[in-house]
């Protein structure tokens, strides 16, 4: 795959770059050991106040950056903005957090017979982030905050069609303040994960991208015995009960599913209707689904602009195709536009069933699954026969259903009455297929710090100390 900046809503190539030589690889993976033992020296203050400085370039620049993201992958202007926004409070949030997240943890001294027992968060060294392109900031900010403020270093192996997001970012860092090597974007393909996750002085890696990128990412770090976190892909059930309120969940569906242009990890991308509200709920979401402006995502009057690229579009189309071929019905969109741009109208199809790639599939584009279920029972058996769990929503007034949905679904978190986001105060992550570990909170930080017990005695053995030592 190429290295270049291609505009989804012409099909423009506007500026390519060639990949960085295994020379110029190692020499930023020594830069990146190096600032590590610089780090080292630094207080979390003055790194918090390096983080703060991120937010306020972010937001000084706020709307050139949102510019090259739409241009770079067809996100709205709008959606762009609200990214450099949030990276901004993320910068924000973890300065302020991390003396508190990081400070040692007391432990109960006297039942490990100790003068005094406690936990120190310390940094582990070079950490290696594959990123996706469908969030070029967020994605990586969410990476980068905790851990540079915990003292690690990071290595950007970011999407091939973001390469200026990419650049963007180790300057945003640099100028911020971090030292040179503390976090640097490595331009190359792919293929060269492989040779960056062996080098020893990389120390764990972090991906958010595809079960195929994951299962590979995984086979080198176990190779390799490194730490992973893995963001993987969703197929979010959207469960609507009776009891919901109808119009509200019509109205946050169409956002949920139709965010970023249909290309979030956790878009709801099954909606799954009880009966007695399915036809009220399938005529109100349609509706709004086919009232969406699909365009230049430049334009403030855009709902929703062009996949980012020619490929995901083709794989989007041919679901929906898939799907119409074996019998499902289309209530609205499903065709593909002639003209430039790969752009891919919001869709909902119904009538599916197992044999049909969107049942089971995950749908980069906006294109809602709909199925109708007559239980409780039913919808949880629909919202959980996936391979994936990422992320899940269930609407009900219902308080005892809605304790039962918070158990029940099986996914890295519920959102009830309204649709998944992520917040750097909540964990972020999936079960199952859609990977392991957390992002985000004090969790995502601890991911790629070393846990270190640390315990104080008077140079006594403690009784027991032959039989359970290890
Ligand atoms: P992708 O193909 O897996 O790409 C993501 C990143 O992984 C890119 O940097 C890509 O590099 C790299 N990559 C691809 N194949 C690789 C391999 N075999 N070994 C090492 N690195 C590899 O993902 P995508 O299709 O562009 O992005 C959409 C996917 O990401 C969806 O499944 C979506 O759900 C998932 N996602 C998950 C989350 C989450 O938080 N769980 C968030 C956003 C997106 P190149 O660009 O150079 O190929």
């Amino acid at each position: 795959m190429s290295i270049a900046t291609t505009n989804p809503a012409t099909g423009q190539v506007l500026k390519t770059y060639d990949p960085m030589s295994d020379e110029q690889v190692d020499a930023a993976i020594e830069r990146a050991d190096l600032a590590f033992r610089q780090l080292h020296g630094t207080t979390i203050a003055e790194r918090g106040r390096w983080l703060i400085a991120a937010a306020e370039l972010l937001e000084a620049e706020r709307d050139e950056t949102a510019r090259l993201m739409t241009t770079e992958m067809g996100k709205t202007y709008a959606a762009a903005r609200a990214e450099v926004t949030k990276c901004a409070a993320a910068c924000r949030f973890y300065a302020a957090k991390a003396p508190e997240m990081l400070a040692d943890e007391p432990a109960d001294a006297g039942a490990v017979k100790a003068k005094r027992a406690y936990v120190r968060y310390q940094p582990i060294g070079p950490v290696l982030a594959v990123m996706p392109w469908n969030f070029p900031l967020w994605q990586v900010m969410r990476f980068a905050a905790p851990a540079l403020m915990a003292g690690n270093t990071g290595l950007l192996k970011h999407a091939s069609n973001v390469p200026q997001a990419a650049l963007y970012l180790e300057d945003l860092f640099r100028r911020a303040g971090f030292p040179e090597g503390a976090f640097t974007t490595l331009l190359v393909g792919s293929e060269a994960v492989d040779r960056i996750l062996s080098d020893p002085r990389v120390r764990a890696a972090t991906l958010t991208g595809s079960e195929v990128a994951g299962r590979s990412i995984a086979r080198i770090a176990g190779r390799e015995l490194k730490k992973t976190v893995l963001e993987l892909g969703g197929s979010d059930p959207f469960v609507v009960m009776p009891s919901a309120d109808l119009d509200r969940a019509a109205e946050v569906a169409t956002t949920a599913r139709c965010q970023n242009n249909g290309q979030s990890c956790i878009a709801a991308k099954r909606f799954i209707v009880h009966t007695d509200a399915f036809d009220a709920f399938a005529e109100k979401f349609t509706t709004r689904m086919a009232a969406l402006t699909v365009g230049d995502p430049m334009d403030e009057g855009t709902d929703v602009g062009p996949l980012a690229t020619d490929r995901g579009r083709d794989e989007v189309h041919a679901q929906v195709r898939d799907a119409m071929d074996k019998g499902a019905r289309v209530l609205c969109g499903g065709e593909l536009p002639s003209g430039d741009g790969w752009y891919y109208p919001p869709t909902v199809v119904t009538d599916l069933r197992p044999e049909m790639r969107m049942w089971s599939e995950e749908v980069f584009g906006p294109v809602a699954g709909l199925f109708r279920v007559s239980s409780y029972e039913e919808a949880i058996e629909v919202a959980n026969g996936t391979h994936f769990g990422l992320g899940s929503n269930a609407w009900t007034t219902d308080p005892a259903e809605q304790e039962r949905f918070a158990t029940d679904l099986d996914a890295g978190n519920v959102f009830l009455n309204g649709m998944t986001t992520s917040y750097p105060q909540l964990p972020f992550g999936g079960v199952k297929n859609s990977g392991y570990g957390r992002e985000l909170s004090a969790l995502g930080m601890r991911e790629f710090c070393n846990i270190k017990t640390v315990w104080l005695g008077e140079g006594e053995v403690g009784p027991g100390a032959g039989a359970h030592s290890e």
